[in-house]
């Protein structure tokens, strides 16, 4: 077994990446969560990436998240008649509503409000901010531009106007029309983009209703103010550095990354760290040293998880980019100075019997060097608190519910297994000691901290600490269904 890996691994599919024996391979090569992006590809497309993802998963045995991300109020360009063009510092180009594909000269930008907030003078920055239009003339469904850094420019590419405020909705009809497809679906995870408020996640909540988790994703400015209120609200956050580091300056992002993953990681939300971490694997078959040193610093800084966009969906190296994400993260979590960071960082318990429980799961597991921590779990609630104490052991947790199981492949250190419903604490115990050898986590005669809420079946209620041991008379038996303590009602 190779060593367990605490640090997650988030893939985005698409055109490099969809087929059967393609997914098959990047969730081999180590992906914990697939993220759709609805941003590009149609409902069918991805519906036919879901169910081979679905497929991939119980090949393998282990449960895999899907992560449906919304485009949100994104602004982004047009489709081109004859592929990219390239834009030349100098060249005129012109933004209008015209919807035919465009060309060298022209595309259309289909955000009508937003040549109404346009004035000349202003930058519009394309492709991740890597080609700068400033606007000459403008009027009410056009602009002409002069290109001031150039580059090459494709369909759909993303466009930012850092200095406008735009009168976007938090959902727009496609992000409404995704949603209610991805929720059909049974996508775990619906990526909200461009969350400017608290209310943005209250109104996407209400459209939920529950069938999926929600992961916001911070990429604007607007949202730094109320950070905490928003990540509260979130079931997870997603540090989207693509357009974060184009609506600021660069050199705001690394502070703000450290920041959103200290906070998240006070609350238990799981974190992913996301955008261009290997991007010059998009077209090497090597990331650059400061990519993976990017990688590795996202690991030190406790993210639940790191992320591929381009190099998985569209690169040439999708398998080979996972494959360095999981040599990279290894690494470090095999570095003494990560578990001295890790160690010196525990955010303290909440003042709640189970918060209480589980940081004495995590001491216990840690003085005794134990083979893991087991928890089990209905909502995933008691797992991610776990989590939330980053124990120098893994995480067995184990759920019954199937979506549950898959929602924690993304937190940090769980070791997510989908399980038969179990009656009693002793079934419980070997359904764990059965996983932890599937996994190859521990060794015969070796201890293992296992939590529990007794009784059984409701969540939330962790109130039980007790060691057993591998292989050991400590075990506790599995009674005779007669002798099954009666459920209280
Ligand atoms: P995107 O989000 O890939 O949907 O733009 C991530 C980011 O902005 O970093
Ligand atoms: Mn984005």
């Amino acid at each position: 077994m190779p060593f367990h890996r605490s640090t997650k691994i988030v893939a985005t599919l698409g055109p490099a990446s969809s087929s059967e024996s393609q997914i098959t391979a990047l969730a081999e090569a180590g992906v914990n969560v697939f993220r759709l992006n609805a941003s590009h590809g149609t409902q069918a497309e991805h519906a036919e990436r879901y169910a081979r993802i679905r497929a991939a998963e119980d090949r393998l045995g282990r449960p895999i998240g899907v992560l449906l991300d919304l485009q949100g109020p994104k602004l982004r360009v047009g489709t081109f008649g004859s592929g990219p063009v390239d834009l030349t510092m100098g060249d005129r180009f012109r933004l209008d509503l015209d919807r035919s594909p465009g060309d060298g000269r022209r595309v259309c930008l289909p955000h009508e409000e937003v040549f109404a907030s346009l004035e000349p003078g202003l930058d519009l920055l394309l492709n991740d901010g890597r080609i700068r239009l400033r606007v000459l003339d403008c009027g009410p469904g056009f602009a002409e531009t002069e290109v001031v850094a150039g580059g090459t420019l494709s369909d759909r590419k993303g466009v930012n106007v850092p200095g406008a405020a735009l009168a976007l909705s938090a959902l727009s009809e496609k992000d409404r029309s995704d949603l209610a497809f991805g929720l059909e679906l049974g996508v775990d995870w619906i990526g909200l983009s461009f969350v400017q408020r608290p209310e943005d996640i209250l109104e996407a909540r209400a459209l939920i209703g529950g069938r999926a988790h929600v992961m916001t994703k911070i990429e604007k400015p607007a949202a730094l103010p109320t950070l905490d209120r928003i990540i509260e609200l979130s079931d997870a956050v997603m540090v989207a550095r693509g357009d974060l580091g184009v609506e600021l300056p660069p050199e705001d992002v690394p502070g703000l990354q450290k920041k959103m993953i200290r906070l998240s990681r006070a609350m238990g939300k799981p974190v992913i760290v996301a955008t261009q971490m290997l991007e010059s694997m998009v077209s090497e078959p090597t990331p650059t040293r400061a990519e993976a040193s990017d990688v590795a610093n996202a690991v030190y800084d406790g993210a639940d998880a790191v992320m591929l966009s381009a190099e998985s969906a569209s690169g040439r190296y999708p398998v080979e980019a996972v494959a360095m994400m999981d040599r990279i993260v290894r690494r470090v979590e095999r570095d003494p100075l990560y578990r001295r960071i890790m160690d010196a960082d525990h955010p303290s318990p909440e003042a709640t019997a189970p918060d209480a429980l589980t940081a004495a799961a995590r001491q216990v597991a840690e003085t005794i060097s134990a083979a893991g921590i087991v928890t089990y779990t209905t909502t995933g609630s008691t797992t991610l608190r776990a989590s939330r104490e980053r124990p120098a052991v893994p995480i067995l947790g184990l759920s019954a519910t199937r979506e549950t199981a898959r929602r924690l492949s993304l937190a940090w250190g769980v070791h997510s297994v989908w399980t038969d419903d179990v009656a009693d604490f002793a079934e419980m115990v070997g359904r764990a000691l059965a996983a932890a050898a599937d996994a190859g986590i521990g060794r015969s005669g070796q201890p293992l901290v296992v939590t529990a809420g007794v009784p059984f079946g409701t969540p939330g209620n962790t109130n039980a600490l007790r060691v057993v041991t591998i292989d050991g008379d400590d075990v506790p038996k599995a009674k005779a269904p007669a002798a099954r303590e009666a459920v209280p009602a």
